[in-house]
């Protein structure tokens, strides 16, 4: 069934050439016992090798059941010994990490045989060999002998035409040798068992054939095959070790070393925490910007002043013939810089009508928190200090409208972003509210105002406080051509005790919130805007404004009113505040002083709160909306504030984390250099067993694989072992940053990170394995199973 034709086998190496088989010619029956002798280095284990298929020979041919095996590729050689042969090796050569059953079942893992029938299979050879007590142990926990037997076990348990033994009693005692003889004996009823010795005795007592071999030649053969005409067709089963073997083999592997395991795995797992830490801050940053930027910054309004605003707009400076200039630019030449206004500053003028605030009005109370309308009108309103009334100083002590949702008293903008310190919102139109600043301070001169000269004064004390609200008629008195205050300014008691004057009075002191981002209000007095528009509606019709639509002067001072100058030229005069202060340098015009009477109704500007960033964007497409069909000097501009201040805030966040992953990735790429490492140890480690899984018939491919397995392995640990730590270490960071920041949550892992995390370590740990792997299927089985 076996024929060597002129087989040939040179060894080559740098020096030499080493002949180790001289065209050997032999054939071997199906059933018998040859035993080889010879001296040491004459061949006999080269022959092994070569008729078991683990080694190629030079030239000649070797015959296998009447079939040429010159056109096989190296997956046939692979087929054939897993089908047809079975080794026995003086060393055993166990996989030590395996039980002995798993040992013994390894050869038909690899050809695919069943569970059930693997098990079978295993258990009857370890009952041939007489170890069935012993096959859920480890190969160490046997005596030589018995891991002999376990070897025996191994090379029949696929059922073998070939047993093929190389001094399998070389290290075993003579008693123990005996009963290793009386098995391999036993075999040899049904197989062909080709063994080596250098034991004649052996071989003379229970051997059929005796064939010698000195220096690479046969010299003797006791019993030569004289007929060997027989020819068959050989049928090959290629072998495969599904990855699902190769994961448990390998797992077991790397079981039988926990803490090597378990230390790489943790160093490894140091750059996926790196890299899973950041990314849970930045998330975690990230969402508390958006938290941030829909509660604090939709807090910010959207302004639409009137009058003009200049816009700059960016554009690079022009040199020679036109090009744009660089900046810090390397030639020796100046240039003159005469900007063209025109091109680089734009001037818009906005003319705010009822009809556009009406407009505005009609926004969604779904996207508007609360308008803020701001007029020029100075309200005659009296305070009472020491005995005393005298008008109310709006310098000292600021007097504006506070933001309320639509025409009602609504004050719920004010309640989620002001604290109320002392006191009640207000709940009619006759109820202030004085702002304190984040330090609950009021100015010294604000103070004075309300008649407080202590240097502490109780909140409490400060509500209830009364002012009194005058009618222009009430006011002002006609005086020849002109108007005065009606009474002695420096003391107005009779007027603030007039029963038509209005009272007014603090209802409640407030502050800003601790976590708003925005002071939108300064300190002062606030009122409510329907004040105003009551203020307004009767202003309209009293004597002094009537009078001062006829007038050609300032019918209060008597003096020459502005020009009404055309809005380009006009710029920082038309400030409101400035209106209101009634600090002048320049005369008002008629406009402006009917307005500061009352006499428009029409504010100056006026501002929108959103309710969520996302609302903010409705109401700005809105805006826009107006401006459609508009000709270009009729638009109407807005200020959108929260726009500038959070793009910046995101691109900062942005950066800082890509920097911060850029320096935990390369912590990953060590950690993959580590894993080839021990991915390398790892392979000499196991070169007895790669060349063990070669001789049981593995492909070169299945050991890749089992190498793959085990950085699988690896990596899929360290990655879930960093992910679970990144989890864990999430709590006492997040109470760290809680503590100092008051920002809670801000280390939280998103889920889909943390798996494709794991995924990258994987990945990662097996690119890392992948070149030692590949080396580890590349080594010579004859060369890996020499190894000692
Ligand atoms: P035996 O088993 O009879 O002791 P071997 O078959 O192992 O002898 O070796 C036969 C000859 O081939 C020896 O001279 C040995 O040095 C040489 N040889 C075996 N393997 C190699 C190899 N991989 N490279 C070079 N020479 C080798
Ligand atoms: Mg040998």
């Amino acid at each position: 069934m076996l024929k060597l034709i002129d087989i040939k086998k040179v060894y080559k190496t740098e020096t030499l050439e080493q002949i180790a088989l001289h065209n050997v010619s032999i054939s071997f029956r199906k059933n018998e016992f040859v035993s080889i002798l010879g001296p040491s280095g004459s061949g006999k284990t080269t022959l092994l090798n070569i008729i078991g298929g683990l080694d190629q020979y030079t030239s000649g041919d070797l015959i296998i059941n009447g079939a040429s095996s010159k056109s096989f590729k190296s997956e046939d050689w692979d087929a054939y010994r897993n089908n047809s042969v079975g080794f026995i090796f003086q060393s055993y050569n166990l996989i030590s990490h395996l039980s002995i059953r798993d040992n013994v079942e390894m050869g038909m893992k690899l050809s695919g045989i069943s569970t059930s029938e693997r098990r079978k299979k295993a258990e009857d050879a370890l009952i041939k060999v007489g170890l069935k007590d012993h096959i859920e142990k480890r190969p160490n926990q046997l005596s030589g002998g018995q891991m002999q037997r376990v070897a025996i076990a191994r090379a029949i348990a696929n059922d073998p035409e070939i047993i093929l033994a190389d001094e399998p009693t070389g290290a075993l005692d003579t008693e123990t040798s005996i009963q290793v003889m009386e098995i391999i004996k036993e075999l040899a009823k049904e197989k062909l068992v080709i063994m080596v010795t250098h034991n004649p005795e052996l071989a003379e007592e229970y051997s059929d054939r005796i064939v010698r071999f000195k220096d690479g030649q046969l010299i003797e053969d006791t019993n030569p095959v004289l007929d060997s005409s027989i020819t068959s067709d050989y049928k090959l089963k290629h072998t495969s070790m599904s990855f699902f073997t190769a994961l448990k083999s390998s797992g077991k592997n790397v079981l039988s070393k926990k803490w090597r395991t378990a230390l790489t795995s943790f160093a490894s797992s140091v750059g996926i925490i790196g890299v899973a830490l950041v990314l849970s801050l930045s998330n975690g940053f990230s969402n508390q910007i958006d938290d941030f930027q829909t509660e604090m910054l939709s807090s910010l309004p959207i302004t639409v002043s009137d009058g003009p605003s200049t816009s700059i707009i960016p554009s690079p400076p022009t040199g020679e013939n036109g090009n744009t200039l660089d900046e810090f630019p390397t030639t020796k030449k100046m240039y003159v810089n005469a900007p063209s206004e025109d091109e680089t500053t734009k001037t818009h003028t906005n003319v705010l009508t009822d009809e556009y605030v009406d407009y505005v009005y009609k926004l969604d109370s779904e996207l508007v928190s609360s308008y803020s309308l701001s007029r020029s009108v100075e309200l005659p309103v009296l305070k009472l200090v020491d005995g005393k009334a005298t008008k109310l100083n709006t310098t000292n002590l600021p007097l504006t409208t506070y933001p309320s949702e639509d025409t009602t008293n609504s004050t719920t903008y004010l309640e989620e972003n002001y604290d109320l310190l002392a006191g009640d919102f207000p709940k009619s139109e006759s109820e202030l509210l004085l702002v304190v600043d984040s330090y609950n301070q009021l100015d010294v001169q604000a103070a004075n105002e309300l008649g407080l000269t202590d240097d502490v004064i109780k909140l409490s004390s400060l509500i209830g406080k009364e002012f009194k609200l005058l009618s222009n008629d009430q006011y002002y008195v006609k005086n020849g051509d002109t108007f005065r205050v009606n009474g002695n300014p420096s003391d107005l008691s009779t007027l603030y005790n007039d029963k038509n004057s209005q009272t007014l009075n603090i209802s409640g002191v407030i502050r800003i919130k601790e976590d708003a981002q925005v002071k939108a209000l300064s300190t002062g007095l606030l009122y409510s805007d329907a004040l105003n528009e009551h203020f307004i509606a009767e202003a309209q019709q009293s004597e002094i404004v009537l009078a001062q639509e006829k007038a050609d002067y300032n019918v209060l001072t008597g003096e020459a009113l502005g020009e009404e100058t055309s809005p380009s030229t006009q710029l920082p005069e038309m400030d409101p505040t400035a209106m209101t202060s009634g600090d002048f340098t320049k005369p008002l015009t008629k406009d402006a002083t009917l307005a500061k009477l009352g006499a428009i109704s029409t504010p100056v500007s006026i501002s929108i709160y959103p309710t969520t960033f996302e609302a903010k964007d409705s109401i700005l497409d809105y805006l826009d909306a107006w401006n459609d069909d508009k000709a270009e000097d009729e638009a109407i501009e807005y200020t959108d504030m929260a726009e500038v201040m959070s793009s910046s805030l995101n691109t900062v966040i942005d950066t800082i984390s890509y920097v911060l992953i850029a320096f935990a990735s390369i912590s990953l790429i060590v950690s993959m250099i580590m894993i080839g490492i021990i991915i390398y140890v790892s392979v000499l480690e196991r070169t007895k067993e790669i060349g063990v899984l070669r001789a049981l018939g593995a492909r070169k491919k299945d050991i890749t694989r089992l190498f793959n397995a085990e950085t699988f392995i690896i990596g899929a640990t360290s990655g879930i072992l960093g992910i679970g730590i990144t989890y864990l270490l999430s709590v006492p960071i997040n109470i760290i940053i809680e503590n100092l920041t008051d920002f809670s949550n801000i280390a939280s892992l998103n889920p889909v990170h943390g798996i494709a995390l794991i995924v990258l370590s994987i990945v990662l740990t097996m690119l890392g394995g992948l070149l030692p792997a590949k080396m580890a299927a590349k080594k010579d089985p004859v060369v890996a199973l020499r190894n000692e």
